[in-house]
């Protein structure tokens, strides 16, 4: 019988989930390859919009069925517990997967820094797990403040920390307070006693992206009543308590920690080159260096952008543009193409700012940038977020529903 040659991709996110479509279909007539997709999750999760799930319930996971029914893709559900780069083959417990291409996309995890009682109590916000568990403490907390005799246990209860004021934190608060007025209103508490706070260690929030754009943003988030703490970090958390570095004491029920991801341990255990917050090191080309079969990409991976040497943010739309490259480039490797380096195209920032309220930009040709505030800006996020399920759909041949 004739053994096919697999070309393994771990990590069914967004930059994963692109590769392993775009290689099905790049693949569809070589039927000596076979196209195989590794995850923990039956399901893609849509990472972007994980703070409407942990507020509003919504709908953010995708069966894998749906997306990948008849492609040349064999998916396994299993955590990857080990990369024999060397001898070319991933593990997920005892059972093996050789591969002769592999496409790393294992994505990012919460690093809680090792900062005493974070990790045990707070809430992190990376999976869809994450954003439900969130629901439900809110959900639980608002009901039991609007009862709560004594003020002063109202306000520990509605006392809101966001440790972190990069976007996830950002839109996670701006959701909240949203959430948080409306509750007010339906549970008859006093306005005064709701807080939601964003401790930033930073001098200002969104430090990533452009400062005007950043200040743009924090004057809509001043509005809706969010404090915003610069420059201060958490150094400790107890069940209701959080300590600040300024040797503040708050006390809260919650803390939901979007303060900083790091990468899992894989690829380091495995001997890849390791660079900034644990991502592997990869060429223009996005080759793992020292080992020309396998690819990393998104947010596991260090891609450096060419005209800034800078890494290139951790951020689905770097992800997916990386997910479309490398299934080109193992193509061309095999097929002796034309290999690409990777230039990072920076399409817009959409911040969402509650429900019908997002602050953006997109860019034009010939370096033109046009800007979005308000419900127009909502209206180009969920556009974007649209757009994702359709290039999803293109690539796959296939309606998908959630
Ligand atoms: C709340 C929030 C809001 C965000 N908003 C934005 C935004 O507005 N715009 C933007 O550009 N970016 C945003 N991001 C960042 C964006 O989600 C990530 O950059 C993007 O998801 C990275 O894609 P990826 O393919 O590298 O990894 P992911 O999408 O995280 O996918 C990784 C996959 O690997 C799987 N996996 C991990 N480890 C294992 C293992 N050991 N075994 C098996 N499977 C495994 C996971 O289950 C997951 O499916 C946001 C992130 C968060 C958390």
């Amino acid at each position: 019988m004739e053994t096919k040659k697999n070309i393994v991709v771990i990590g069914a996110g967004y930059g994963g989930l692109t590769a392993a479509l775009r290689l099905a279909r790049l693949f569809r007539k070589h039927h000596e390859y076979q196209i195989h997709l590794v995850d923990r999750n039956p399901y893609h999760t849509l990472k972007t919009q994980l703070h409407e799930a942990a507020i509003r319930k919504t709908v953010v996971t995708i069966p894998i069925d749906r997306i990948i029914q008849r492609r040349n893709i064999i998916f396994h559900l299993g955590e990857v517990t080990r990369i024999d780069a060397a001898k070319q083959s991933i593990f997920m417990g005892s059972e093996s997967l050789p591969f002769y291409y592999l496409v790393i996309a294992l994505g990012s995890q919460v690093n809680f820094y090792n900062i005493p009682g974070l990790r045990e109590n707070s809430f992190p916000l990376q999976t869809a797990e994450d954003a439900l568990l969130i629901y439900d403490h809110i959900t639980r907390l608002c009901a039991r403040a609007a009862s709560a005799p004594i003020e002063k246990q109202r306000r520990e209860m509605l006392r809101f920390i966001i440790g972190g004021g990069g976007l996830s934190g950002i839109e996670f608060a701006s959701e909240l307070a949203d959430h948080a007025a409306q509750c007010i209103c339906n549970y008859h508490v006093n306005p005064q006693e709701v807080e939601i706070i964003i401790i930033e260690a930073g001098s200002h929030i969104l430090s990533k992206m452009d400062e005007s754009f950043a200040a743009r943003i924090q004057k809509k988030i001043l509005e809706k009543n969010i404090k915003i703490v610069p420059g201060t970090k958490i150094v400790g958390r107890t069940p209701d308590t959080v300590t600040l570095s300024s040797g503040k004491v708050l006390r809260t029920n919650t803390v939901i920690w979007t303060g900083g991801i790091r990468i899992q341990e894989l690829a380091r255990q495995s001997g890849m080159k390791i660079g900034q917050l644990g991502r592997i090191m990869v060429d223009e080309f996005l080759r793992v260096e020292g080992y020309p079969f396998i690819y990393a990409i998104g947010d596991n991976a260090l891609a450096m952008n060419p005209h800034t040497n800078e890494p290139v943010p951790a951020a689905a739309q770097f992800a997916l543009q990386q997910g479309r490259l490398v299934a080109n480039n193992v193509y061309a490797d095999i097929f002796g193409g034309e290999r690409k380096p990777y230039h990072p195209k920076l399409l817009g920032e959409v911040v969402g700012l509650g429900r019908h309220l997002a602050v953006g930009w997109l860019a034009l040709p010939f370096l033109k940038k046009i800007t979005f505030v308000g419900f127009l800006g909502s209206l180009l996020k969920t556009a974007i977020q649209e757009k994702h399920i359709f290039l999803l759909r293109r690539e796959s041949g296939k309606w998908i529903t959630y």
